[in-house]
């Protein structure tokens, strides 16, 4: 569905490239949850952006490309980066980070639903045909056709939340990008959000990609996951799989530092910080927080490689059967 083939992407500055994006190269699958986890600034953003083709000055491409393809109403696509965004809404859509304040708070909804209907449609169908369309698709989705008639600064964020992410679907796209969904919402309403999300994707066997910094996110609804780290990807797989038996030594620390029901042991945080994208260490990045790390370490960047069926991770000192 999504195929993101060696993508390096930089951040072009009169100092020069920051390279954000390194090499990026995987595939996301038809009909699943892929979740993209890891700290502020590795890249997940970037990443996102990417797949959506936001490639807009001072974001540049050095190499690689993407290509979405699948197939809608009988009709087989493909789309590769630069072309992208000619079927936003109707093959992708996407739900921005901060997404309560991207809807215009002057608009009434109604007007703002009206606007993401591609031109071409809005001639096929009366208006009214449209309205009434999706007031009923709000209704599948438990929230009042009331809605439409509401201005966004008249509704809570987690309502606003709802209604972007009812804009971002009512197309049935193929894939739905959702950046950092939940951010800024308490607690009960980032379950709602979540709930929502799951059971969007089981009625539209669509692909979710869901960025979070959250690795409790992951855990709850993604099937999939790449644990980003200095942009790149460091391990990829099965969520559970990753969960159950990390490979990487800095997904191992960030699911060690995961709080547990029942457990009173001490938690222990990843030593130091992340490294500057603008003089990022040579070898693997992780190095200098990594407590297994070797000379061959600081020296040579590690390859991200399949190290068993469907799990990849970019280690050196894993072996093929990915244990140390
Ligand atoms: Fe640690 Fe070395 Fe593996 Fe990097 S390659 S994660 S430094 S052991």
């Amino acid at each position: 569905m999504i195929k993101i083939d060696h993508l390096s992407t930089s951040y072009s500055t009169i100092d020069g490239p920051v390279h954000v994006i390194n090499d990026v190269d995987f595939e996301i699958f038809d009909n699943e949850i892929f979740g993209i986890a890891g700290e502020s600034g590795c890249g997940k953003t970037t990443l996102l952006k990417a797949l959506y083709d936001i490639i807009e000055f001072p974001l540049v491409v050095d190499s690689g490309k993407l290509i979405l393809s699948g197939e809608k109403n009988g009709k087989a696509f493909s789309y590769e980066t630069g072309q992208i965004r000619k079927t936003w809404w109707n093959n992708i859509s996407y739900v921005p980070q901060a997404a309560q304040s991207v809807l215009n708070p002057i608009v009434p909804l109604k007007n703002q639903f009206l606007d993401s209907i591609p031109k071409a449609d809005k001639r096929r169908e009366p208006k009214e045909h449209i309205l009434k369309r999706v007031a009923d698709y709000l209704e599948e989705l438990s929230l009042s056709p009331d809605l439409l008639k509401a201005y966004p600064f008249q509704l809570s964020g987690g309502m606003r939340q709802r209604a972007i992410i009812a804009l971002a679907t009512f197309m049935s796209p193929n894939v739905v990008l959702a950046d950092e969904p939940t951010t800024a919402l308490d607690v009960v309403v980032q379950r709602g959000i979540l709930m929502m999300l799951m059971r969007l994707q089981k009625q539209l066997r669509n692909t979710m990609v869901i960025v979070s910094h959250d690795i409790g996110v992951h855990y709850q609804i993604t099937d999939r996951m790449g644990i980003m780290y200095s942009g790149s990807i460091i391990e990829l797989g099965k969520t559970e799989d990753i969960f159950e038996k990390p490979m990487h030594p800095y997904t191992q620390m960030l699911i060690g530092a995961l709080p547990r029901v029942g457990d009173k042991s001490q938690k222990a945080g990843i030593p130091g910080r992340p490294p500057a994208l603008t003089n990022p260490p040579p070898g693997c990045r992780f190095a200098p927080r990594c407590p297994r790390a070797t000379e061959e370490c600081r020296e040579s960047v590690p390859k991200f490689r399949e190290v068993e069926q469907g799990r990849f991770a970019a280690c050196h000192l894993l072996n093929k059967e990915g244990v140390w």
